[in-house]
């Protein structure tokens, strides 16, 4: 059964819905939930002080029609303010706010402890300690050389590529906000990010930069969490103007980080910055990702790159050894690129081991030595293995329908199954518990690592078993 106050405030929003544009409508009232209602007070929670001022300065009048409509005279309406949570309980959200005690100085600053080695050393500068208010300076964590200069055109980029340019020109004015950018790995999405961040930079000097990658967020994240300035963290990715976030796709079962990440957002996208995010998937096949995020992303322009056609993989080799100052012949460049179609990592990946062995074993860069080397390297690129693709080499061996591991059954040879995927995806993908889980039948993390144990320990104990599993681990990288 439905909760009253959910109901109260589904009838609110179907009057709401029909007196105001749709736009605002999504904009600022699908983002609301309704927490309570007591005693004729309704309670519905707002992202942000900036969202609730929004509401009581726009819609303060349809908002108290609809709720003494639905509630009578006496009907009232509270705000709660999710960013309170984070500000402890005293603070409003304000970015020159002492975020603890222990803190409070008369130079209140900002810092955010980026490690970008990702471990938890604590030698490791903080790049983030901004002084003043006034001067606010953050390291960009850009890389030079992924400049719009070195990306070449093509049919494959066009799209992705004139919107990131158009973002550059006007970061958060354009209706590409905000802007995601998706493909498969090694086409061009990092570079394209970086390339945008680096042309805002030499546009507009003043503006705040920051290119991060969604496991830093993550980690990031975690650490404040756990060192209890989180209100740091909020803040400091709050008052970015142009902010790059790399690999969505890793916040899939992030509950918490999708959380934050979605305040940061709409705190962003309302205050007119500028959010460039990649992604491995279009949109609508993230799995794992909180719907009101999804929503977001397609608020702004999806924009996917393809593998480049041959004329423009050429291109990209003769820039790369362009910017290297190194000479190739003709017909070994286009060799390469006709050669190697997964992507442009690859293709750049044997034109760095050619580079590597020619001057190893000091020979020139000939047709010969490039044909000997893609022998050996095309051989050697092995796919990239995904957790779907473990999933059906095991169903496959067990003579078992694929969708059966999603299914919910405790089926024996089923679970089997399900267990043997987990530990081939632990050991074969960069993917987290919590991803293998959600993938593997909607587990958590704690089955997952369950499953890996059990497998582990037969494959230790049973000879049989290992046989198996070493016949499904040669499948799996074959
Ligand atoms: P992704 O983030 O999609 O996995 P990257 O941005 O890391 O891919 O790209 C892989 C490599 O290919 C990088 O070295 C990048 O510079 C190069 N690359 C991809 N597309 C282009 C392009 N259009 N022009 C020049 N270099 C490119
Ligand atoms: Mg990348």
């Amino acid at each position: 059964m439905k909760k009253k106050y959910v109901e109260v405030w589904e009838n609110c929003l179907n009057v709401i819905r029909d007196n105001i544009h749709s736009q605002s409508y999504k904009t600022w009232f699908e983002p609301i939930v309704p927490v309570k209602l007591d005693n004729n007070v309704l309670t519905i929670q707002v992202p942000s002080q900036f969202f609730y001022e929004w509401l009581e300065e726009h819609y303060i009048v349809l908002l108290r029609k609809t709720i003494k409509k639905e509630l009578g005279p006496e009907g009232r309406l509270e705000y709660s303010i999710i960013m309170d949570s984070y500000n402890g309980p005293t603070g409003p959200l304000a970015i020159n706010y002492p975020t603890s005690n222990q803190k409070a100085s008369k130079n209140p600053y900002v810092s955010m402890p980026l490690d970008l080695n990702r471990g938890t050393s604590k030698d490791i500068p903080n790049p983030f300690i901004i002084p003043g208010l006034k001067k606010i300076k953050v390291e960009s964590q850009l890389v030079e050389s992924y400049s719009f200069d070195n990306f070449i055109e093509g049919e494959c980029n066009r799209l992705a590529r004139s919107a990131g340019y158009a973002v550059a020109e006007n970061p958060g004015k354009t209706a590409f906000n905000p802007l995601l950018i998706f493909s498969p790995t090694g086409l061009g999405k990092t570079h394209l990010a970086h390339a945008i961040g680096l042309q805002v930079k030499i546009n507009y000097p003043d503006k705040t930069v920051l290119y991060v990658q969604t496991e830093q967020f993550i980690n990031q994240f975690i650490e404040s969490a756990r060192n209890g300035n989180q209100n740091d963290f909020v803040h400091f990715y709050q008052m970015i103007d142009v902010l790059i976030i790399d690999d969505i796709q890793f916040l899939a079962g992030k509950d918490k980080t999708q959380d934050i990440f979605f305040h940061v957002f709409n705190h962003l996208h309302q205050s007119g910055k500028q959010l460039v995010i990649t992604s491995d998937k279009p949109p609508v096949e993230l799995k794992g990702m909180e719907p009101r995020l999804l929503s977001r992303f397609k608020w702004g322009l999806s924009a996917d790159l393809q593998m480049p056609d041959l004329d423009t993989r050429v291109a990209i080799l003769r820039r790369k050894l362009y910017s290297d100052g190194i000479t190739v012949p003709e017909e070994v460049i286009e060799y390469l690129a006709n050669a190697i179609t997964s992507s442009v990592r690859e293709m750049e990946g044997a034109l760095i081991s050619l580079i590597a062995q020619s001057s190893l074993n000091k020979k020139s860069i000939t047709m010969e030595l490039a044909r000997q080397m893609i022998d050996k390297f095309v051989k050697n690129t092995t796919k990239e293995i995904s957790i779907d693709y473990i999933q059906k080499v095991v169903c496959d061996y067990f003579g078992l329908p694929v969708d059966q591991i999603h299914a919910k059954t405790r089926k024996r040879e089923v679970v089997q199954a399900r267990q043997v995927a987990m530990y081939f995806s632990k050991k074969h993908t960069k993917s987290s518990l919590a991803t293998i889980g959600l993938q593997c039948g909607n587990k958590d993390h704690a089955t997952v690592l369950h499953a890996c144990k059990t497998i582990a320990n037969l494959i230790d104990t049973d000879k049989q078993f290992r046989a198996y599993a070493h016949e499904i681990d040669k499948k799996i990288i074959q």
